[in-house]
C-alpha cells in the first residue's frame, strides 16, 4: 500500500510540474506571438523596437524556465574532479562583479584555506550564480555582499552573505519548492536546482535569514 502512496505521489508531482512547465512557457510565447502579429499588421509602427525587446525579454524568460528545469533532471552525469573552491571562485568572480555593479552592488570575496573537494566545475557555476543573483535581487542598490570560504568543522563552507530584504518567516519553509516565487519574473527554478545540486556533492544548504539580510551556506562534508 505504501508503495502504491509513492507512486501516485510521484505521479502527482510530476503531473504537477508538467502544468506548470506548460503554463509557464506558453505564457511568454503567446506574448512572442501577439507582438510577431502586430509587427506584421504593422498597425503599431512606433512602438517597433519595444516589441523588439519585449520579445527578447519573453523569449529569455521562456529559455531561463526549460534551462532551470532541465538542471533538476534526475540522473544527470556529473563530472566531478579534485579541484578548489576558491579557484572556481576567482573564475568567476568578474562575471559576478559584473552582475552587481549594474544595480550597484557590491561583491567582496573572503576566501580562508580550504582543501580541494570533488567538485563538477559546471554543476557549481550554476550553484554560485543561482545563489549571488538571489543575493543580488534581495538587496537595494549600494547593498554590499560578502562571498566567504572556511573551513569548519570538518566541513568547507561557502557562504553567500547578503545584506538585503531577508526572507519571510512562512516563506523559509517552502524554498527549494519548484516554482516557488515572491518575485514577478522569477521562475522559483533557483533554489530547487541548487537543492539538487547540493545533494550531489555530499553536502547540504543552511539558510540564515534576518532583516539585516541572509545567508546561504553550502557546507561540503569532508568524510562520508
Ligand atoms: P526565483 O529567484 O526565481 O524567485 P529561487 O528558487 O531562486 O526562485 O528563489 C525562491 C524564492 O526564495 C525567491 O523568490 C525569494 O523569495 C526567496 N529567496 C531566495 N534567496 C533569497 C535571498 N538571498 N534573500 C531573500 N529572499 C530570497
Ligand atoms: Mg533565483
Amino acid at each position: 500500500v505504501e508503495l502504491e502512496m509513492a507512486r501516485l505521489e510521484r505521479l502527482r508531482i510530476v503531473g504537477e510540474l508538467a502544468a506548470t512547465i506548460g503554463h509557464e512557457v506558453r505564457n511568454p510565447l503567446a506574448s512572442v506571438r501577439g507582438f510577431l502579429q502586430l509587427l506584421r499588421d504593422k498597425k503599431d509602427c512606433q512602438n517597433y523596437k519595444r516589441y523588439y525587446d519585449l520579445m527578447i525579454e519573453e523569449l529569455d524568460r521562456a529559455n531561463a524556465i526549460i534551462t532551470d528545469f532541465l538542471a533538476l533532471a534526475k540522473n544527470k552525469r556529473v563530472e566531478k574532479e579534485m579541484q578548489n573552491i576558491n579557484s572556481l571562485l576567482l573564475n568567476h568572480y568578474p562575471l559576478l562583479q559584473a552582475d552587481g555593479l549594474k544595480g550597484n552592488k557590491q561583491i567582496v570575496l573572503e576566501l580562508g584555506t580550504v582543501p580541494d573537494l570533488l567538485l563538477d566545475a559546471k554543476e557549481m557555476r550554476q550553484l554560485i550564480i543561482n545563489l549571488v543573483r538571489n543575493g543580488l535581487e534581495a538587496m537595494s542598490a549600494g547593498g554590499r555582499m560578502v562571498i566567504r570560504t572556511t573551513l569548519e568543522k570538518g566541513e568547507v563552507v561557502l557562504a553567500i552573505q547578503d545584506d538585503g530584504c531577508g526572507i519571510d518567516p512562512d516563506a523559509m519553509d517552502k524554498l527549494g519548492t519548484p516554482f516557488f516565487t515572491t518575485k514577478d519574473n522569477g521562475t522559483g527554478l533557483g533554489l530547487a536546482v541548487c537543492y539538487s545540486i547540493v545533494a550531489r556533492h555530499n553536502a547540504y544548504l543552511t539558510v540564515d535569514s534576518g532583516p539585516g539580510g541572509t545567508t546561504f551556506a553550502v557546507r561540503f562534508k569532508l568524510s562520508h
